[in-house]
């Protein structure tokens, strides 16, 4: 406590001096704190202790935030339901999804009666980049809070100029927002994509990068450690790694499948699964803020953004305390090393605002756990089902009463909830009869958090912010720390700790380094950056991170 009112006073007093001397109007006109380039990235699955535990393995990117840039320590989500749609829309627009309305990946709409993913757009169809792609068309729709980026292109003149990257849709379209000067993600099956929504066509930078760089390029690279096996803490191969796809257990891992002549939808797999992704992702951003000459702002703050999101592909299967992860990292650090040597050369040193942040992090693969004396397992989302099915049966007659569980959310049948609220004893058999599934810690139903009544009570405050009525189901099921609804591997989606840690890191225009202790959320990630780019974001939840910002220093 005394070393953080430390720092806000000696913040305090630097500003005061250096000010004292200027005039008010040259003042104004002189922040040059305001950044030619916003560069948000968001690094997909990354825990806040990764930075704790593996920094002594980077020597170039991530250690240059650390090092360089503002470090806050204590970045958490303060909602429940931590995926990436969330985590990505909650960044972009300094809003909590109880605003946004992303409360997950997928949810079931009411309205159309089917269950829909967060970027589905009917009106929209996908753009290839490379072979012909069948999908659903996608845009920020359903996103229902502007995005720093709409708001950049908004209130400038001239419009600010934003363009995104990732291997996920959920993550392009989030960070990008509803327009945008170009985006692109990843097809599974193997090619780059982008939607009518944000271009009539391919975005020419981005077409004469991806003919210039074809991912196939990678068929016969093998990913191997960049270090010494003895640079990596935990065992290996990893407890209870779950491999997927015809990934090998251990290193090496060759993207090619053996025997394979050709890039199949193995090798587009393996590849997603690899640093050689993020790499591509890094150079792709960089050629094209080159080209479309993002550098050369002409008084305005334009923007790109980068989803990296191989880490959460490599997690998933190899959990937080593999070799893999750990590599994953040490890659990525590489990775930024020379993304930000690209912007220096490009943009300057100093004129550019990094932001890097993750959209949720991780927990450990139950077996894990286990093997370490923790409480932890699986638990089978039909055992969930049929335990409120089971009460349901005998109360309302033959189901199925239970519509579907998507993640934690149970979304019972048309009416069925309704017909509860006139059975208050069903309803609290049909509570208890989940409570008993082990694994399970309680429910909370949607009216309990329609009335917001959750004083002393941290859980029903995390739900709360998650909590969208027209998209939440009818009742939340919230499982005991280190449980999971999922089979394989491991995965996120709690307010618990190892989910809503996340790193925060601040670097370059405006930005005075050194380690923050304060509270700090990734929603105040766009309200820092919108205050340095001089725009007002409507209705941010988050707030601008004004420990961190350096005193003006010069005139113009
Ligand atoms: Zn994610």
């Amino acid at each position: 406590m005394r070393r953080l009112f430390f720092l806000a006073l000696s913040g305090v007093v630097s500003f005061m001096v250096v000010t004292s001397g200027q005039a008010p109007a040259s003042r104004i006109a002189a922040d040059d704190r305001t950044p030619k380039l916003i560069v948000l990235l968001t690094v997909d699955q990354m825990r806040a202790d990764y930075i704790d535990k593996f920094h002594q393995q980077w020597s170039h990117g991530l250690r240059r935030l650390v090092t360089e840039g503002a470090w806050f320590r204590q970045a958490d989500y303060p909602y429940f339901n931590t995926v990436t749609c969330v985590g990505h829309s909650s960044i972009s627009t300094g809003t909590v999804p109880s605003v946004h309305g992303m409360i997950l990946n997928q949810w079931w709409d009411r309205g159309a009666g089917k269950q829909i993913t967060c970027t589905d757009d009917d009106r929209a169809t996908i753009i290839s980049y490379g072979k012909p792609v069948k999908a659903q068309g996608e845009s920020a729709v359903r996103m229902l809070a502007p995005a720093l980026a709409d708001e950049l292109r908004a209130q400038q003149s001239p419009a600010g100029k934003t363009i995104a990257f990732s291997l996920k849709a959920r993550s392009t379209v989030t960070l990008g927002g509803h327009r945008s000067d170009a985006l692109a993600w990843f097809d599974d099956s193997g090619a780059w994509v982008t939607s009518t929504a944000y271009s009539k066509g391919p975005v020419p930078e981005v077409a004469d990068f991806i003919t210039r760089n074809p991912v196939e390029k990678d068929f016969d690279k093998v990913w191997d450690r960049a270090l010494p096996k003895s640079a990596y803490l935990y065992e290996d191969p990893a407890i209870g790694v779950h491999a997927a796809n015809g990934m090998t257990p251990s290193f090496p891992h060759a993207l090619a499948t053996a025997g394979s002549r050709e890039p199949d939808q193995a090798f587009y797999d393996h590849w997603q699964s690899s640093p050689f992704a993020d790499e591509y992702l890094a150079k792709m951003a960089l050629d094209v803020v080159d080209h479309m000459k993002l550098a050369t702002a002409g008084g305005r703050t334009n923007m790109v953004a980068v989803s990296f999101s191989s880490l959460d592909k490599v997690g998933h299967d190899y959990g937080p305390n593999s070799h893999e992860i750990q590599d994953i990292l040490i890659r990525l650090d590489r990775t930024l090393g020379d993304f930000f040597a690209g912007l220096d050369r490009l943009v300057g040193p100093g004129r550019y605002t990094v932001a890097l942040t993750a959209d949720h992090g991780v927990a450990p693969i139950p077996e894990r756990a286990q093997a370490q004396g923790l409480d932890a397992g699986r638990v089978g989302t039909a055992t969930v089902t049929s335990a409120a099915e089971h009460v349901l049966a005998k109360a309302f007659g033959p189901g199925p009463w239970v519509n579907r569980i998507i993640f934690t959310e149970l979304y019972l049948r048309q009416g069925a909830y309704e017909k509860l609220r006139g059975e208050p004893g069903v309803l609290a058999e049909v509570r208890a009869a989940i409570a008993a599934v082990p694994g399970v810690l309680t429910t909370y139903t949607r009216d309990e958090l329609a009335s917001n009544q959750f004083l002393g009570d941290p859980i029903g405050r995390q739900l709360v912010r998650g909590y969208y009525p027209e998209r939440s189901g009818d009742f939340a099921v919230v499982l005991k720390p280190y449980w999971m609804l999922q089979v394989d591997g491991t995965t996120h989606g709690t307010g618990y700790g190892y989910d809503t840690h996340v790193p925060l890191l601040l670097m370059g225009s405006g930005i005075a380094k050194g380690e923050y202790l304060a509270p700090a959320s990734p929603t105040d990630v766009a309200p820092t950056l919108a205050f340095l780019a001089g725009i007002t974001l409507a209705r941010a939840q988050g707030r601008a991170l004004t420990e961190a910002l350096a005193p003006i220093t010069s005139k113009k």
